[in-house]
């Protein structure tokens, strides 16, 4: 188990303390750095009003903080607000004022050193988190994450430091940035003893998430030692929904299970990452659900037909076996959608895309008959696709230029419209009898599916096919399906 520590980040103490009685996190820390002058000079007061234990920081700007003052001046603010019944003080690996160690004794107030570093993990990480230890005080550090590589050093010395340091002292150690997320939130299964968070919409620092986020979707503070770890690789990945759906899935289920977003720069790396972690399935979206196939033992006849896996389970850690829901996922909705009598047996179907998730889509609509053409920005992946499924191919341009007949169906397989504004064929003119599908699920209506809106088509998004292909899914992770 973790604790929920809230970074108070309102320039107003009595600000602080509203979100404090709004959030209810299990300890706060106050950031001297981000309050008001006239404010800094009442922070000894804050303690006795806190309902929580209370961190008391005064960040300087080369770690991230806002203090732009002098050292002395600094120190004096410190000593004025350690009259205050702080829990704790956090002071930088290098700020040696003696009068702040002697005053922190003196109140009761234990020292957290820390240690920043906004570029990289530093290379002798646990030498210079062992220097910290060495008067007993609870040691911070705070590095941002590069990658997959960076992420496993934190949870590398988190493991070792465990082991060393069984009876303490504590630590609290966190991964900055995107690649860093997945340490905030396994804080508890790593046995460290704080991860930090924010009030929602006020990141306090690279990478930080809402205290709702952490407490209600990830349930970070219940997780332990032996809490199961599922998530999903991609870059980009943090914008996914899946964690919506498998985590309330695990928690009516009563699982010690967390399912959370890993983004992924090389996938070798991340694969460490999984065996330390003893990850037990995964799933995977753009753009590696091809390149995580040489990592597995066992595919599925779905990934063999297909050439692409967007569910990985592993046994402890090992033994990577590949699965594909994609094509369950993707085929319901769309089968709900047709008319009474309406098959999709010899429909009239173009396929915009030859990614992964196209291999699904083209894979199961050629097994259901559709007559497929598939379209794509290079040519070149449109043809192997089309030669794979036997089915016909043409440049992405070509949609709705060439002079053919429209389509019955068109299904939008490219992550062209995620950013809201592009559309993979701005050419193309719908007649508004076709059905769109467009498998993007964030944002929930695309330029094209508002123009095949526009237009009078029967029109799908992603999402049904998100919901569908993750309770597949689920119920591989579940182990109910195997
Ligand atoms: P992928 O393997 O990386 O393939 C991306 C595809 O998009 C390629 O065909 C690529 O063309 C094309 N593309 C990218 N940018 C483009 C642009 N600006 N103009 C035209 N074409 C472009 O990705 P994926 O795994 O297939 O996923 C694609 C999308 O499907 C993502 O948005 C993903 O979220 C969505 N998806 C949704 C579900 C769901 O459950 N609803 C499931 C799976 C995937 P090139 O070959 O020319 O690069």
């Amino acid at each position: 188990m973790t604790r929920l520590c809230l970074t108070l980040t309102k320039k107003r103490l009595a600000e602080n303390l509203q979100d404090l009685q709004t959030n209810k996190p299990d300890l706060a820390e106050l950031r001297l750095d981000l309050l008001s002058p006239d404010e800094q000079k009442k922070a000894a007061a804050f303690p006795v009003q806190s309902p929580v234990p209370i961190i008391l920081t005064c960040r300087l700007s080369r770690d991230g903080g806002a203090w732009k003052g002098c050292r002395t001046e600094r120190e004096a603010l410190l000593l004025e607000a350690l009259e205050g019944n702080f829990a704790y003080v956090d002071l930088e690996k290098d700020e040696d004022s003696a009068l702040l160690a002697a005053k922190a004794a003196r109140q009761g107030t234990k020292i957290i050193r820390s240690l920043h570093n906004f570029n990289a993990v530093p290379a002798n990480l646990e030498a210079r988190l062992e220097e910290m230890a060495l008067a007993g005080n609870m040691v911070k550090g705070a590095f941002m994450c590069r990658g997959c590589s960076d992420l496993l050093k934190i949870f590398e010395q988190a493991a070792s430091w465990k082991k060393k340091h069984p009876l303490g002292p504590e630590l609290i150690l966190l991964g900055m940035g995107p690649f860093g997320l997945p340490s905030r939130i396994l804080a508890g299964k790593m046995g460290l003893y704080l991860t930090f968070c924010s009030c929602e919409g006020e990141e306090a620092a690279p990478g930080h998430i809402s205290l709702g986020t952490l407490r209600n979707l990830y349930r970070a503070g219940e997780l332990g030692k032996n809490s199961q770890v599922f998530g999903i690789i991609g870059n980009p990945v943090l914008h996914s929904r899946s964690p919506e759906i498998h985590n309330p899935a695990f928690r009516s289920l009563q699982m010690d299970a967390v399912y959370l977003p890993f983004p992924v720069d090389d996938v070798k790396a991340f694969f460490k990452v999984a065996e330390f972690l003893k990850i037990r399935g995964f799933s995977v979206t753009v753009p590696f659900k091809e390149k995580v196939r040489s990592f597995l033992v066992k595919e599925s006849p779905e990934v063999q037909s297909t050439g692409a896996c967007n569910t990985v389970l592993g046994k402890a850690g090992a033994s990577w076996q590949g699965f594909n829901t994609d094509i369950q996922g993707f085929l319901e909705p769309l089968t709900r959608i047709l008319k009474a009598g309406e098959t999709l047996k010899d429909m009239k179907t173009a396929v915009i895309g030859a990614g992964g998730a196209s291999r699904a889509v083209t894979g199961a609509l050629v097994q259901s008959g559709c007559s497929v053409t598939v379209f794509n920005r290079s040519p070149q992946r449109a043809q192997a696709l089309a030669e794979h499924f036997s089915c016909s191919w043409a440049p992405l341009e070509t949609l709705g230029t060439s002079g053919k007949k429209s389509f019955d169906l068109v299904v939008q397989t490219t992550s062209c419209g995620m950013k809201g504004k592009e559309d993979p064929v701005p050419a193309y003119q719908f007649s508004g009898r076709e059905i769109l599908y467009d498998i993007i699920y964030s944002p929930p209506e695309t330029p094209l599916m508002h123009r095949a809106f526009a237009a009078g088509c029967r029109v799908l998004g992603g999402l049904p096919m998100l919901k569908a292909q993750g309770q597949a899914q689920f119920q591989l992770f579940a182990g109910k399906n195997k």
